[in-house]
């Protein structure tokens, strides 16, 4: 027999098999030598009341012989498929082409960037140097934003395809499966690039291509429809189906479309900093103890308050993590946020953005670089006041608040550098209002987090894509270009590893059907 529950534990006995054996006899009132094996199927940590509980639903096996899943997946050899071009190897293109292979389409993706390991050597340029590839760098290459990203994959967005599919395909990657049932599933930087690399072998071995190191610059189209892509190299590359996955910071892919007459939107993102705290004071506030025990996990939170109309809200939480400098160009200051598996760094950091609706931003609103400039005006001026070398512009909290610059900044994990600049003058005062305003509310919501001791970092300003690609509802294809393929973050039908992931799944279906 077996039987579905809910039980609860304490931290240390989440994993503990008796113990959870003797749970869940308890709960289901029978005698625990009689259950064979406790499943666990989704696990959450309860942090309301004063004890915190790991809550759990669970199948258990009475009298009753169980054996675990294994997750291998198999993929036909799709050497001689009919070709599906794809243009970035993100999440979004990934999945896309294993997508394609299920099909039977033989996937042949275009990447500009380096394969994950050759990918690293950059990114110490980045964080030593302060020198940024632009073909190569903590957006682009092999895995796309995904690969050192903090590997989050939680999503609101499950009514656009199936999660749990998505998260399995990691799993029979190498990722660990306890993201099929935690609530708050998460990798971590440094198992993501084993995992991208393992996708890639087995796009390979199914018979995709990958091609590195080659950037599309114009896309041929004749008639109104996709012909094929043309390289940086000059060479020109046939498909009648082309999946164009590039992700939000190819602002050389929107120019490219624009040159030629194929139509972008500007559309609305969020913009703000990064805040970092000491992650002690985060595990304070939310499991209520002085000192977190060594079985619970880096505590997070996430913050939302209306100021004036609009959200100012945490986004892409990073407990025991490092902000990271993500730049793709020069000149300019971008971070974002990763944590390693074990989430063990000493800080937490999210990005605590302000909506930024196209009204906003002075401009036509018929001009689809409006907001795309306005971005990058930010981005160029935080790295002056930062001085140069990817040095960022930082203010303590309760400064930025009241006003003053920071004497002095507080220990931070901003490898390239950070210097005591007043942020308001690089965030515009509709923004720079509306975060004074939230963040002394967030410390109501969150004892301890409104404090001196926390650092404020900018400037967070790639929290999506401020163009969308337009496409039609149903063929998602480009409404003037048949074949084209607007997907993932970049094409703005996207937030996250998994709903590019997902992005992408759906486009290569889309495509199968004009194969
Ligand atoms: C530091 C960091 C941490 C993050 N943490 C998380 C997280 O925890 N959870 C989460 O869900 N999301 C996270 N994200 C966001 C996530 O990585 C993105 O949402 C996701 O990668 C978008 O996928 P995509 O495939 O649409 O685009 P991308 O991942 O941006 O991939 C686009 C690819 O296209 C390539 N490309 C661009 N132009 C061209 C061209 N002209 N020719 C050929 N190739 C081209 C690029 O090199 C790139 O590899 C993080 C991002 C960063 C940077």
């Amino acid at each position: 027999m077996i039987k579905e529950t809910e039980i609860t534990c304490l931290p240390g006995q989440q994993e503990d098999e008796a113990a959870l054996k003797a749970i869940a006899a308890s709960a289901l009132n029978i005698p625990p030598q009689t259950i064979t094996a406790v499943q666990v199927l989704k696990r959450s940590i309860d942090a309301r009341g004063r004890r915190v509980l790991y809550r759990m639903q669970v199948k258990v096996f009475v009298e009753e012989a169980y054996h675990p899943e294994t997750y291998t997946q198999h993929y036909p050899n799709v050497r001689n498929g009919k070709p599906v071009l794809i243009v970035g190897a993100g999440p979004a293109g990934l999945f896309a082409s294993l997508q394609c292979i299920e099909l039977g389409l033989k996937p042949v993706i275009v990447e500009r960037g380096k394969e994950v390991k050759q990918r690293r050597r950059d990114l110490a340029n980045i964080n030593k140097q302060g020198l940024v590839n632009p073909e190569s760098n903590y957006c682009f290459g092999e895995g796309g934003a995904g690969t050192y990203s903090d590997g989050k994959l939680y999503t609101r967005s499950t009514k656009r395809g199936d999660v749990t599919r998505v998260l399995r395909t990691f799993v029979a990657h190498g990722a660990s499966a306890d993201i099929l049932v935690d609530a708050r599933p998460h990798i971590g930087t440094n198992k993501l690039p084993q995992i991208i690399t393992a996708i890639r072998e087995t796009i390979l071995n199914a018979g995709g291509e990958i091609l590195f190191d080659t950037r599309v610059t114009d896309l041929l189209v004749g008639f109104g429809k996709i012909t094929g892509v043309q390289l940086a190299s000059g060479e020109k590359m046939q498909a009648n189906a082309v999946i164009l996955a590039t992700g939000h910071s190819a602002r050389d892919v929107f120019e490219m479309l624009h040159r030629q007459n194929i139509l972008i939107e500007a559309k609305p993102f969020a913009l703000g900093v990064r805040i970092e705290h000491p992650q002690e004071i985060i595990d304070r506030a939310q499991y209520h103890c002085d000192l977190r025990g060594p079985d619970l996990p880096p505590s997070y939170y996430n913050l939302v308050e209306q100021v004036d109309g609009r959200g100012v809200f945490s986004f892409c939480m990073c407990p025991g993590g490092i902000i990271a400098p993500c730049a793709t160009e020069a000149n300019e200051i971008v971070v974002n946020g990763w944590s390693p598996s074990k989430r063990n760094n000493p800080f937490a950091n999210s990005g605590t953005v302000v909506q930024v609706n196209l009204e906003d931003v002075a401009g036509d609103s018929a001009d689809p670089f409006k907001m795309l400039n306005f971005q990058r005006r930010i981005e160029q001026l935080a790295f002056t006041a930062g001085g140069g070398k990817l040095v960022a512009p930082a203010q303590r909290m309760v400064d930025f608040v009241e006003g003053r610059l920071s004497i002095d900044l507080p220990e931070n994990s901003y490898l390239p550098g950070t210097r005591s600049v007043e942020l308001k003058e690089i965030l515009p005062d509709w923004i720079t209002n509306r975060l004074r305003h939230a963040l002394p509310a967030f410390g109501k919501k969150m004892k301890g987090y409104y404090t001196n001791e926390a650092i404020l970092v900018g400037v967070e300003s790639r929290t999506s894509s401020p163009v969308k690609i337009p496409r039609d509802k149903e063929t998602l294809q480009h409404p003037q270009v048949q074949g084209l393929f607007p997907c993932g973050e970049g094409a703005g039908y996207a937030g996250g590893i998994i709903s590019a992931a997902i992005d992408g799944i759906n486009c290569a279906i889309a495509a199968g059907k004009i194969s």
